[in-house]
């Protein structure tokens, strides 16, 4: 019996010492992603450097490629589709240039991980998604993380979210042919959205700002996204 118990319990301990051992070498590896993939490559908000630090990216891939999370690529997330490779989410996510009280619409909740470093950032985060499997997985994970400031949808991207908008900021992590015109009206004067925009596999990633009422469109960096589709798979 006693034995029993011995051998019980340094089974838990090495268990739970296992445990650390693998969240501490993601914590290494999350580290490594910030400063070799993100700050070496010109990102410079620590607000933005402190978010990439914070969230658990490992928690948002599929659990049998986890200890790829913190490679410096994009990875399957399932049906279909991809999670934005770390350097794609932070640069789109400074040049957003988001502030605390700001309210951001997100098209492509995907694994939910870009919502979870706005949401360490912004006051609400709106987000949509196309995949009703990917967007009840992401919404049950941002809950279980403990993100009360965001708000998942199942539903198209194109149209927008108009009932909470108007928004501060945009982020479209699916690549339309055009800007949508919802998404265009539901930005705030003075907003700012950032969208891959393109006819073909590459695309261009594009920073508009509403200004007066009209939209200046600056192109950033070519990119390569998952194209935005409608409900049948028609890609808009
Ligand atoms: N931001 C995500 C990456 C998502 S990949 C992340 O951090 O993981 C792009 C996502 O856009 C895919 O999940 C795809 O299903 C979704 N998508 C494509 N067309 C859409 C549409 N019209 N509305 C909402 N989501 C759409």
């Amino acid at each position: 019996m006693q034995a029993n118990v011995c051998l019980v319990l340094s089974f838990a301990l090495v268990l739970g010492a296992g445990r650390a051992g693998i969240s501490q070498n993601y914590n290494e590896l999350r580290n490594a992603m910030v400063d070799k993939q993100l700050k070496a490559r010109g990102i410079k908000s620590d607000a933005v450097l402190e978010a990439m630090r914070k969230v658990e990216r490992h928690r948002f891939v599929p659990k049998n490629i986890s200890a790829r999370a913190y490679d410096d690529s994009a990875l399957p997330i399932g049906e279909g589709q991809t999670i934005s490779q770390p350097y794609i989410v932070a640069f789109m996510t400074e040049v957003l240039n988001v502030k605390p009280t700001d309210k951001v619409l997100e098209i492509g909740t995907g694994s939910g991980y870009q919502a979870a470093i706005l949401a360490e950032l912004c006051s609400e985060v709106y987000t949509i998604e196309l995949e009703p499997v990917l967007g009840n997985r992401a919404d049950s994970l941002l809950k279980r993380l403990q993100y009360a400031n965001v708000f998942v949808r199942i539903g198209d991207g194109y149209r927008g979210w108009p009932e909470a908008a108007p928004y501060d900021a945009i982020i479209v992590t699916c690549s339309p042919t055009h800007i949508p015109k919802p998404l265009e009206d539901q930005l705030k004067e003075g907003g700012r959205m950032i969208i891959p925009v393109g006819e073909t596999a590459v695309q261009e990633l594009v920073l508009v700002t509403k200004e007066n009422g009209r939209l200046r469109r600056q192109n950033r960096l070519p990119v390569l996204f998952v194209p935005m589709r409608d409900k049948r798979g028609k890609r808009y």
